[in-house]
């Protein structure tokens, strides 16, 4: 509860003006950024409202059972906030009043995010390098210069006997997730990404992006393709709600999922799903979760959809701690593909939930970009290292 006594003027004003003072400016540069859906009406209010945020909803840390880890992990729940830098973090953990689920995690490096050809990456070579430990040039899928495809750690899981699974709150095919699993010279090419699905035996996925798959520009259904390999498939979270065993593929939108508070906990619940149909495979699972729309918070500059989808993240993250404390042989990872919005945080209070950033870029920087590591094989994370090493420390990690 707010204490009125207690509140600095000055934040108190911050608080009581945002809102006012709209300047309407035109979202161009979104224009010109397909790889980021625009906002409504294609226009952008960069005001104080944008530039601040105060959270009204705080939420506590997940209590976990005290763990004992295995010697090496079984399972590996990686989660990928795109454009999660450390600031992201700071500004998350001050409006949550000091608590957020990744405290929880207490062996943290720094990922080195630079792609093949260029300082600062893009979302498509940025998930490669995690994905397949091979850094690519800026827009490739899994796919080197001469056009070879790169086996990710999701297909070789898959050839050792594991389930897999991705998560995302974009359109499934978008660059983070298709880095895991496609193999396109282009992030462009939705509907190729989408049939590459088709091409593996992934266990599960959760994502926006029916379209790519039911309303192609080719008149293919891959949905039915999918119902043909068994796959159940599910058009919401809902549908999927009584169904728990593998394979299994969930539409939550026809393109990308709307933001976090119109999409509610659909990160969670997913998060929840994946963990409770993938951990049925005894030789273990593998699985990417993405909070897909950090990044798109952070190249708009506006600060309440930012922190949203953060905490939104970190309230999935919570899910898998509390699965992998109890079970055990759960590695859970949280890092980033790249920052995004070089942001920057110019005031705050943890005791009012309140920030104020500011932003130097309405796109992703070169700075590094923290990992979090929990459960067995987490100490392989601490320290500094290129994004290729995520890969190469799950691979060992895993015994392949
Ligand atoms: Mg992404
Ligand atoms: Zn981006």
């Amino acid at each position: 509860m707010l204490n009125l006594k207690n509140i600095d003027t000055k934040i108190v004003l911050k608080v009581l003006f945002t809102g006012l003072l709209m300047l309407d400016v035109t979202n161009a540069w979104a224009q010109n950024n397909p790889a980021v859906p625009q906002m409504a009406g294609q226009k952008m209010f960069q005001s104080d409202s944008q530039l601040t945020y105060f959270n009204q909803d705080r939420y506590e840390m997940v209590e976990l059972a005290s763990p004992e880890f295995a010697e090496a992990p079984k399972n590996v729940i990686l989660f990928i906030g795109d454009g999660l830098g450390v600031t992201h973090v700071s500004a998350a953990l001050t409006v949550n009043g000091g608590q957020l689920n990744l405290n929880h995690m207490k062996h943290i490096g720094f990922s080195q995010t630079q792609s093949k050809d260029r300082y600062v990456t893009d979302s498509a070579a940025g998930g490669t390098a995690i994905a397949t430990g091979q850094r690519v040039n800026n827009g490739a899928i899994a796919m080197d210069a001469s056009g070879e495809p790169i086996p990710s750690i999701l297909h070789i899981s898959e050839q050792n006997g594991k389930a897999t699974g991705l998560v995302a709150t974009s359109d499934i095919a978008h660059a983070t997730p298709a880095s895991f699993i496609a193999h396109q010279p282009s992030r462009s090419m939705y509907e190729e990404i989408a049939a590459d699905f088709l091409k593996t035996d992934i266990d599960l996925f959760i994502g926006g992006g029916l379209n790519n798959f039911a309303n192609r520009s080719d008149g293919v259904d891959l949905t039915l393709a999918l119902k043909e390999k068994g796959y159940q498939v599910f058009y919401s979270l809902e549908e999927s709600a009584c169904a728990s065993k593998a394979p299994m593929a969930v539409f939550t939108a026809p393109g990308h999922n709307p933001e976090y508070d119109e999409r509610g906990n659909m990160l969670e619940l997913a998060t929840k799903k994946a963990i409770e149909v993938l951990s049925k495979d005894e030789n273990g699972f593998f699985v990417m979760i993405e909070g897909s729309q950090i990044d798109w918070a952070s190249h708009h500059n506006i600060t309440p959809y930012l922190l949203g989808e953060v905490l939104d993240l970190d309230k999935a993250v919570g899910v898998a701690l509390e699965f992998a404390a109890q079970n055990g042989e759960t590695l859970v990872i949280v890092t980033s593909d790249h920052e995004t919005g070089g942001l920057a945080l110019h005031d705050g209070s943890y005791e009012h939930g309140f920030i104020e950033a500011r932003y130097s870029s309405d796109n992703h920087t070169g700075v590094m970009v923290p990992v979090f590591a929990y459960g067995p094989g987490a100490e392989l994370f601490l320290g500094i290292y290129d994004n290729t090493d995520i890969f190469h420390k799950i691979h060992s990690l895993f015994g392949f």
